[in-house]
């Protein structure tokens, strides 16, 4: 039974005629909503966020491409199919950081040059931390001390693995230059294609004598800390990258990056949305009937909020300016008020039988408005209610 093709266009949202743009954007759209640091346990995202690579690794390379087009125009073809020499996708997403580190470099165009990947030498896998802040601490900004352990280039031999730095000898196979040609087979022909030499992992040396303090590895399993500033106004969305603190690479690469995510934790009295809070504040029946005066949170301390005569529960009022202030601009503070409903006893009820009663149905527009409605609708006479 032939397998069905996944379609990659529809993976991804863009037609069949897509720019190389439209590809790319579409895919960091995707990559950033399904990644897994964004949805931990999820395996339905997890398996969106594989498609979506897999969808972008085919599509983003216009040889590949190509072939794939074909493949779709000509589905259940058997043996001219050229795909099925080998998947070259077998590998898979394995949730490890080594794969991250290959998504985010092509999603943050860092660490590969000029489209030559596939030559480059490879480069160290990023790390993703994850920092707690309080909601404030958010809102104003902060200082962190970020403590993590990660494979750090080696002093002693400046990450080459080779005693003092210096023992190495050109590679054999390459002839220094770290790079391979060989010839591919497709359906359009010959191709020479350029890979990374096997032998040196593209550096285009060999080591003669390996530094004795990593063992030639280049990396030491080390403790790396240090003070980040967190600018004021980040949120979960929001990642701060610290190039080179990720991990080591092997045979002498650059070493990955740093990414710093953030937890924030929730406030008792503020919510946030983007640059702008909300807040819900009680406020009495007395005050709602006759107006006052009432306190609301703000991000330094709190600030009188008047409330005007007759104002219904539920109303909104906007403090402008009163929000996070970001690079980009300063939010709002929205206020919504709710009347509290007072538990009464007996002698209070009374009371406030009374005052009813001494209320006359011209001084309340919404229930007089309503008594007409209904009266004109249902020929009925109500009273308030
Ligand atoms: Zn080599
Ligand atoms: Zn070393």
């Amino acid at each position: 039974m032939p397998e069905q093709k996944k379609n990659y266009y529809e993976i991804l949202g863009v037609g069949r005629n897509a720019t190389q743009d439209e590809i790319k954007s579409a895919y960091r759209k995707l990559a950033l909503k399904y990644h897994p640091d964004r949805n931990p346990g999820d395996e339905a995202a997890a398996e969106k966020f594989k498609e979506v690579n897999e969808a972008h690794t085919v599509l983003s390379d216009e040889q590949k491409r190509k072939q794939y087009d074909f493949e779709l125009d000509h589905p259940g073809m058997g043996g001219g199919n050229p795909f099925s020499g080998g998947n070259p996708f077998s590998g898979g997403f394995s949730g490890g950081f080594g794969d991250l580190g290959d998504i985010f470099s092509s999603m943050f165009g860092g660490g590969f040059g000029g489209g030559s990947r596939q030559a480059a030498p490879s480069r160290g896998a990023n790390i993703e931390q994850t920092i707690r802040l309080s909601f404030l601490d958010a809102i104003k900004g902060c200082t962190k001390e970020i403590s993590y352990f990660r494979n750090e280039p080696c002093k002693s031999c400046g990450g080459t693995g080779a005693k003092g730095g210096t023992a190495f000898q050109k590679c054999a196979k390459c002839g220094g230059t770290g790079r391979i040609k060989y010839q591919q087979d497709t359906i359009f022909g010959r191709t020479i294609q350029v890979g990374v030499c096997p032998d040196c992992n593209g550096t285009g040396k060999k080591i003669t004598e390996k530094c004795p303090e990593c063992k030639g590895r280049g990396y030491n399993r080390a403790q790396t800390r240090f003070t980040v500033n967190i600018p004021a106004g980040v949120d979960s969305d929001s990642s701060l990258r610290k190039r080179g603190f990720g991990q080591a690479a092997q045979g002498g690469g650059e070493p990955g990056d740093l990414y710093l995510y953030f937890q924030i934790e929730p406030h008792k009295l503020l919510k946030r949305q983007d640059r702008d809070l909300y807040a819900t504040v009680p406020i009495s029946y007395r005050t709602a009937v006759l107006g006052g005066t009432v306190q609301v949170p703000g991000i330094d301390d709190t600030q009188e909020l008047n409330i005007p005569a007759g104002t219904a529960s539920g109303t909104r009022f906007c403090i402008r300016g009163k929000g996070v202030r970001t690079v980009n601009g300063t939010g709002n503070l929205y206020v919504d008020v709710q009347i509290d409903i007072p538990r009464v006893g007996r002698d209070q009820a009374k009371k406030l039988e009374e005052f009813e009663n001494s209320v006359p149905l011209k001084s309340c527009d919404n229930m007089q408005r309503y008594a007409g409605n209904i009266s004109a609708l249902y020929g009925k006479n109500i009273d308030k209610q």
